[in-house]
């Protein structure tokens, strides 16, 4: 295969550094990423690793080609979140994690992620873990005790490589839980027993499920291998998440390398504050759905920043974003050709953007560029490429910026004509009514001396326009 047109450098968390990024397969790049727990809605903050990396599956496609990638993102449906939830509820835990993950495919859709190629259900691979775990004893980096196995963190020495700790750092700082089962209080837990009203499955220690960590490094290992090219998470999942991941994987994979580009993104805030339940400021994917907030302007938003800044979600930026992608819609709606656009390339600017470690805020440039220039047809394909439409969608709202300027054409009319009159009797105060009133009904009035031009703003309501006529 020839070098792609496109270099793509990656920043490693690995090694603090930016690197030239080569997959060990081109025919086959891959990339998980830790994905949800399922037991409530996503916050918005669990949205921002999930678009980060829709991107760079973008990229990668358009770079490697469509067929040459996986990406594999896993559903944590065995957790005791869960388990919490289905007790207090009264529901059963099935119920909770099928409709909890539907949600979630529901708002990630709405925000344009595209689906992975393989999502995972921990519950999917129970014996694939126990298989796991068996080795791990086998090997001598794990022991059973009270029904547990647990690693044994002093048998991996390269544990806290990747976050940059040490063990004994990791002691003092860490909340570990202390249990008389755990020959050092850092081993974490690859399997515990259950009660008989908790989910729990045969195992050579007896009844029981699994710890979080070793879902993520069964799965990947059967659907990726033991050596993969992509590893992404939110920054939170860095310790002890992604170093038990690696401890276990390489523990039990030693000729592999398990993933060999670890990405972070860094947290969402919101309003300069960190979003908690407690500061009143925590909502979800779906409570700003409801509000009448596009999926696209939140994705426009998340990508204004870059992913290892911390993201700071305004209302005010919000609001920006709207506006840009509403003149980008009016845009392409004077100049573009949609049917040409579906065969348009992605502009190489942006791709260059993306490629330099995903600087989004770049590629964002790169459509305002194509905007200034009236490049209409490019606009839309490259639209579609960073995920903000679906062409189908595009094509939609270019019928209704046409309905709502035939609409308008009537009252274009009526405010010239009373425009005419005001001008000889010097009385301006039905024009300024009117044009107040087309206002407050969501239409842009830009009046010069050619004449009057309404179109529909943003908040453009048809029926209050209606009625104006
Ligand atoms: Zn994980």
């Amino acid at each position: 295969m020839t070098a792609p047109k496109t270099a793509i450098k990656l920043h490693n968390t690995a090694t603090r550094s930016k690197e030239v990024f080569a997959p060990i397969d081109p025919q086959n790049v891959r990339m998980y990423v830790c994905g949800p727990t399922v037991y409530d809605r996503a916050h918005l903050g669990n949205a921002r690793p999930v678009v980060v990396f829709d991107v760079l599956y973008r990229l990668l496609r358009e770079v490697y080609g469509p067929d040459h990638v996986t990406y594999v993102r896993n559903f944590t449906d065995v957790d005791d979140k869960i388990n919490a939830r289905a007790a207090e509820s009264g529901r059963e835990i099935g119920e909770i994690t099928a409709e909890t993950t539907q949600w979630f495919l529901d708002d990630m859709g709405a925000l344009g992620a595209l689906e992975p190629d393989a999502m995972p259900r921990a519950t999917q691979y129970i014996p694939q873990m126990v298989a796991m775990i068996e080795d791990l004893i086998e090997r001598g980096h794990a022991y059973a005790a009270e029904g547990h196995v647990l690693f044994a963190v002093e048998s991996y020495k390269d544990y806290g490589a990747l976050s940059g700790r040490s063990v004994d750092d990791m002691i003092a700082g860490a909340r570990v839980e202390v249990a008389p089962y755990k020959r050092n209080p850092m081993d974490f837990v690859l399997w515990k027993p259950s009660s008989d009203d908790l989910p729990g499955w045969d195992s050579p220690w007896g009844r029981g499920r699994p710890g979080w960590h070793i879902e993520c490094s069964a799965m990947s290992y059967e659907l990726l291998g033991e050596s993969f090219d992509i590893h992404g998470g939110g920054n939170d999942l860095m310790f002890p998440h992604h170093e038990n991941e690696i401890a276990q994987s390489c523990c039990a994979h030693p000729t592999g390398s398990f993933a060999n580009v670890w990405m972070h993104n860094e947290m969402l805030q919101v309003e300069g504050k960190k979003m908690s339940k407690s500061l009143g400021n925590f909502f979800t994917v779906h409570d700003l759905l409801e509000q009448g907030v596009p999926g696209e302007v939140i994705r426009f938003v998340f990508l204004s920043t870059h992913y290892r800044k911390p993201m700071d979600w305004t209302a005010e930026k919000a609001a920006g974003a709207e506006s840009k992608l509403d003149d980008y819609c009016r845009m392409i709606e004077q100049y573009a050709d949609l049917d040409a656009a579906r065969t348009v390339k992605p502009l190489q600017a942006i791709l260059d953007a993306l490629g330099d470690d995903l600087n989004t805020h770049a590629a964002l440039v790169g459509l305002d560029q194509l905007a200034n220039h009236a490049m209409g047809t490019e606009l839309a394909a490259n639209l579609v490429f960073l995920g903000f439409f679906s062409f189908e969608k595009i094509e939609r709202i270019v019928a209704e910026i046409r309905q709502a300027k035939s609409r308008l054409e009537p009252l274009a009319e009526k405010l010239q004509a009373i425009r005419s009159i005001a001008m000889q009797t010097k009385d301006f105060s039905e024009v300024d009514a009117l044009k107040q009133r087309l206002n407050d009904a969501g239409v842009v009035v830009a009046m010069s001396k050619d004449g009057v031009t309404l179109s529909a703003g943003p908040n453009f309501n048809s029926a209050e326009v209606e009625a104006l006529k």
